[in-house]
């Protein structure tokens, strides 16, 4: 029997008697009980169910949330290694990764570009080793491979950053840099830098070498100088050199800058080919340069050197379809012997250059402690110069010209004189060069020319003029008009104007000279060359221009009585002459046996203290009247009136 049956018939019973209405009951309780305690269950289990589906369902959700996180983080990946895969094959920069021992992981296509390696070697899981090893085959690596590849994991395993510049046969530049990885392995970088070098390279060559020449500029060359003054100060002798180019500003102005610029040019090659190998030569600026010259032994290495370089730099030269000559004014100064110290070596190589410039140019001088004085007395020159144009202190002494047989007065060299308030006469050899360098000379020369051509025009009509031009004036362009309002303001007929030139004239620019030449002669102008025989190859400047005279060079009237090779050249040259219809003057003549040795060789004419000095036009109208060539009576009306009629 059912335990709680038993209990509910305990119940009910009383006295051994079952009550069977309160057992009915009992049980009826016991069912209801039951009924409730089972919808109790019912109900907890259906809750229990709900809550089940429930949680399953949200266990779904959360799986199809991770799934489809995963895809996405999967696609993510997935472009992520395109990119990085592009990225690798469009990086300029070869790349390439290694694990902790040393086998390749990745490579980029830019790397085997590189160094021109197979893809079948160079590939992922190559080793390290092996990899350096093809290098070598293929030639993109010279050293020694164990000895590389140790160093490389030895500083990889260090962690340390290596980066190194590698120079290929083929001439690049590859910096190769090389970065540890947390993980032991570690990756490099390759990089073609030779465009960046070379760039870096020409930076630098522009902040120290000049465009034009490139010759070292003057920021260089006073670094050079530096260190040639730590070698002196061990014991060496070295030689600076300043170098000026003469009247180059007057081929720039002439002849154009083109013309300049190419002169320059050649002018920088040629003094680079005059020095040794262990020498500079460095363009200063403008119309500069200047040399250093190392370990000078003995004084002939200077003036070796400086002989080399005039005879380099005086050969004629083609610059845009000119045929032009050059000369320079150069300046030495020694180390140790005139200073040690950098600026004193550069000014007083400075100084002799001007030294060099005040005596006529064309020339060098060394440096000598008295040039300070006499450079700060030639800048005040020029300073005075400008200001005697300006004020008119300037007049022409004249030295007449006589015939050498009839000892006749021909004409008369008109000779610039200075009046100076405190130097009292200045002598042209002073300051006609520091004209010449200033551009003075233009103004100058012009007025002498108007100022020649009015006093020769009260002179009788059978008496020339002749007047002096610089090849710096000669070069100016208007030159012809110039004489041609000379001769027109003067009343002078052209034909008793005599220009006197000097070879330079012919030496700097042929082509633009002759036609010059030409121009004046068509004026009716009479041409004399100057100072023959002191330029460098005069007798064939005879044969460019039919001269209406030459002039022999004081030089060797002074030894025409001593001087066998004097006489002859004299008589060679009158012997040209006479053949070329041109009249030959002697000029210097101070001694009556000269005149007499003169008279023997041919010569036509003469000049010199042996007849008259230059004197003033005054003290010329007065010896002309002297000599006859003009009639006391009528001094005044004589004057414009040709002496035959
Ligand atoms: P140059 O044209 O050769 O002139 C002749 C020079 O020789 C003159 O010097 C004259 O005084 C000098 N002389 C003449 N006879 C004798 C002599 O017997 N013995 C000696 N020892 N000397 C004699 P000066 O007047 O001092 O002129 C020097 C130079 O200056 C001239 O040389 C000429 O090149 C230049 N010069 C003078 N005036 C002018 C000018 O107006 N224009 C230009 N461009 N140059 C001039
Ligand atoms: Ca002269
Ligand atoms: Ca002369």
């Amino acid at each position: 029997m059912h335990r709680l049956v038993r209990q509910q018939i305990a119940k009910a019973t009383a006295d051994g008697r079952v009550d069977i209405d309160l057992f009915v009951d009992l049980v009826g309780r016991a069912y209801d009980d039951f009924d409730r305690d089972r919808r109790r269950t019912d109900r907890s289990m259906a809750l229990m169910i709900d809550e089940i589906d429930m949680v399953n369902r949200n266990l779904e959700g959360l799986v199809g949330e991770r799934t489809r996180e995963l895809r996405a983080r999967e696609a993510d990946l997935r472009t992520q290694n395109l990119h990085f895969e592009a990225a690798l094959s469009n990086m300029t920069q070869g790349l390439i990764l290694h694990d902790s021992s040393g086998t390749m992981i990745v490579c980029n296509q830019r790397y085997l570009e590189m160094y021109g390696l197979s893809s079948d070697v160079a590939k992922p899981g190559c080793s390290f080793h092996d990899l350096i090893a093809h290098r070598k085959d293929t030639g993109s690596f010279k050293g020694d491979v164990d000895e590389h590849c140790s160093a490389i994991l030895r500083k990889v395993a260090r962690r340390e950053i290596t980066q190194t510049v590698l120079e290929t046969a083929a001439g690049q530049f590859i910096q190769i840099s090389n970065k540890p990885l947390a993980d032991g392995g570690w990756v490099s970088t390759h990089e073609d830098i030779t465009e960046r070098r070379r760039t870096d390279e020409r930076i630098l060559h522009l902040a120290h070498y000049d465009l034009l020449t490139d010759l070292p500029n003057r920021a260089h060359f006073r670094g050079e100088l530096e260190r040639a003054l730590e070698r002196v100060q061990r014991g060496e002798r070295i030689a600076i050199l300043y170098i000026d180019i003469d009247e180059f500003k007057s081929v720039n102005d002439t002849l154009g800058h083109a013309v300049g610029d190419e002169l320059l040019k050649v002018v920088g090659d040629r003094l680079r080919g005059c020095v040794g190998k262990n020498d500079v030569v460095a363009r200063l600026g403008g119309d500069e340069f200047a040399v250093i010259q190392s370990d000078v032994r003995a004084p002939t290495d200077v003036s070796e050197l400086l002989k080399r370089i005039y005879e380099r730099i005086r050969a004629p030269l083609e610059c845009g379809g000119h045929l032009l000559t050059t000369d320079a004014s150069i300046g030495v100064a020694l180390a140790p012997d005139d200073g040690t110290d950098l600026n004193e070596l550069l000014k007083n190589a400075d100084l002799a250059m001007y030294g060099a410039k005040a005596d006529g140019r064309r020339t060098y001088r060394f440096f000598e402690p008295s040039m300070d004085a006499r450079v700060k007395a030639l800048r005040a020159l020029e300073v005075d110069l400008r200001k005697a144009i300006v004020e008119g202190a300037f007049e022409i002494h004249y030295q007449p010209l006589i015939d050498l047989r009839s000892r006749a007065i021909t004409g008369c060299e008109a000779l610039l004189r200075w009046r100076h308030p405190e130097h009292g006469m200045i002598e042209p050899a002073r300051f006609i060069p520091v004209a010449e360098d200033t551009g003075l000379i233009n103004q100058l020369g012009e007025w002498a020319l108007d100022a020649a051509c009015a006093e020769a025009a009260s002179w009788p009509d059978h008496i020339k003029i002749a007047v002096n031009v610089s090849p710096v004036q000669f070069r100016n362009q208007t030159l012809a008009l110039k004489v041609a309002a000379a001769l027109a303001a003067s009343g002078l007929s052209a034909n008793r104007l005599e220009l006197e030139i000097t070879e330079a004239v012919l030496i700097r620019d042929d082509e633009a000279a002759l036609a010059t030449l030409h121009e004046l002669r068509r004026l009716g102008v009479r041409i004399a060359l100057d100072d023959f025989g002191t330029g460098y190859s005069s007798l064939s400047y005879l044969q460019r221009f039919p001269f209406d005279k030459i002039k022999i060079d004081r030089s060797f009237i002074e030894n025409i009585a001593a001087s066998e090779a004097s006489s002859s050249i004299v008589r060679a040259v009158v012997g040209i002459g006479a053949a070329r219809n041109m009249t030959t003057t002697a000029e210097g003549v101070e001694t009556e046996a000269q005149r007499e040795i003169l008279c023997k060789l041919g010569c036509t004419e003469m000049q010199g203290y042996l007849f008259s000095p230059a004197i003033p036009a005054a003290e010329i109208a007065r010896l002309l009247i002297d000599s006859g060539e003009i009639s006391t009576a009528t001094p005044a009306k004589r004057r414009r009136t040709p002496r035959t009629a």
